[in-house]
């Protein structure tokens, strides 16, 4: 399956980019810039790898619009992880 070029949640539209150097330039495989409404993925994230950070990144944007940030990083993380891995059993594999 392919990463999505938007991400729609709520009334929002989120971009999704794949950024060079992202983990060299700003130190992680994977962001979410609330302002501008984007998510940046390492160009380098492939498999189960490019899996977790994309469910990463999405699990901060229902965190922030539809929790209040109550979730929390440890719990995103998990999600995140587990997201990943109900995915590739489910035989969808993410590529750009
Ligand atoms: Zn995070």
């Amino acid at each position: 399956m392919k990463i999505p070029k938007t991400i729609p949640c709520a009334s929002h539209e989120f971009k999704c980019l794949f950024i060079k150097n992202l983990i060299r330039d700003a130190g992680c495989r994977g962001q979410i810039i609330f302002p501008i409404r984007e998510v940046h993925l390492d160009d380098t994230l492939e498999g189960t790898t490019l899996a977790s950070v994309f469910w990463h990144e999405v699990f901060h944007m229902l965190d922030r619009i539809y929790c209040d940030e109550s979730i929390g990083e440890d719990n995103i993380a998990s999600l995140a992880e587990g997201m990943a891995q109900v995915t590739k059993s489910m035989g969808i594999t993410f590529e750009r």
